[in-house]
């Protein structure tokens, strides 16, 4: 299309867009190849991010995200390989090497500083995966296997992605939350009907994306928007999580909204597991003010 496009635009554009195009096929295709190998080449790690109480400024749990270490690529940001990666079925690998990895970390965190209440671990599914049939023994095995409490599963799940194949999804959503896991609204209202999505399946959090949260700086209607969210969020009995948070002044206003997490650049960044490690290890003191961790003790 991009080629087409150029060509209409006059004969001399296609100089142009051409080698930018054929670079980007090109990644892609390489991108698609090394995918096959990236389990058994070990190039895969997680890296964490804290989730914040906002009332109580203690971390509560982690989001899993998902980070490429290319030997001769670089490092390559989800974004650029997750579609690829549904698109050729290897998602489902991944996928399931996310969800044990990060389950057995957390179960390791909570033994060691978990404490009373224990961490929950946020796992993003991608639409592939929520629509196959094999999701369900996978994640009732998992949970089995590590002896884990399924509420400390959070599976977080775009609303874009669940448009393809409605009807699995919604059958396969029901029976992960029958396994007591929970349910939770990712990117939320950015697609175009969150509304249904809301009244179609039954999450337990929502988590406003974080193009509003940095809209609320720019004043107009950008504090309404997330403070009605946040309300919505309520009346449907949904915890709130927001996504973004970069600032202080941000962070005031979810504050002031009764936002009941955060998650952010400001608070920290997702880290790999051994920075995590040193942060709970010194209390759980990240380099903002008067975070804790749930533990009182430590
Ligand atoms: P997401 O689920 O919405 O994850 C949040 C994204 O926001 C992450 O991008 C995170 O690094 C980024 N982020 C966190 N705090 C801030 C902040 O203060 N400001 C800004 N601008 N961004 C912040 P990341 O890690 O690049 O991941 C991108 C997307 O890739 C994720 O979006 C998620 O949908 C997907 N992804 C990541 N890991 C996995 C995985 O294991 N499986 C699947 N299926 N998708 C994944
Ligand atoms: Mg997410
Ligand atoms: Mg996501
Ligand atoms: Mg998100």
């Amino acid at each position: 299309i991009a080629m087409y496009r150029a060509k209409a635009l006059g004969k001399g554009r296609v100089d142009i867009f051409e080698p930018e195009m054929h670079a980007r096929v090109e990644k892609t295709t390489r991108i698609e190849h090394d995918l096959n190998t990236v389990l058994t080449r070990n190039e895969l790690e997680i890296y964490y991010q804290p989730i914040v109480n906002l009332q109580s400024m203690t971390i509560e749990g982690f989001e899993a995200l998902l980070r490429w270490k290319h030997p001769e690529l670089g490092n390559i940001p989800p974004d650029d390989f997750i579609g690829i990666a549904e698109g050729s079925g290897i998602i489902h690998h991944i996928g399931q090497w996310v969800l044990y990895n990060a389950c057995e970390q957390i179960v390791k965190w909570n033994r060691l500083y978990g404490g009373e209440s224990e961490f929950f671990i946020s796992v993003n599914l991608s639409a592939r995966q929520v629509s196959h049939s094999n999701i369900i023994p996978l994640i009732r095995d998992m949970l089995e296997g590590a002896a884990f409490n399924p509420a400390k599963l959070h599976l977080e799940v775009t609303e874009t992605l669940l448009i393809t194949d409605q009807e699995t999804a919604k059958r396969n959503m029901a029976e992960l939350k029958q396994l007591g896991v929970q349910l939770s609204a990712d990117d939320f209202g950015k697609g175009y009907s969150s509304l249904t999505y809301l009244q179609n399946y039954s999450f337990n959090s929502m988590k406003i994306d974080k193009e509003f949260v940095q809209d609320m700086e720019t004043g107009g209607k950008g504090k309404r928007l997330v403070s009605s969210l946040v309300r919505l969020a309520r009346d449907f009995d949904l915890s709130v999580i927001a996504e973004g948070v970069e600032n202080e002044q941000q962070l005031r206003h979810l504050q002031t909204f009764s936002c009941h997490y955060g998650q952010g650049f400001y608070l920290c960044p997702p880290l790999p597991s051994e920075d995590i490690d040193v942060i709970l290890i010194k209390g759980g003191h990240l380099d903002f003010p008067k975070l804790q961790l749930c533990n009182p003790f430590l």
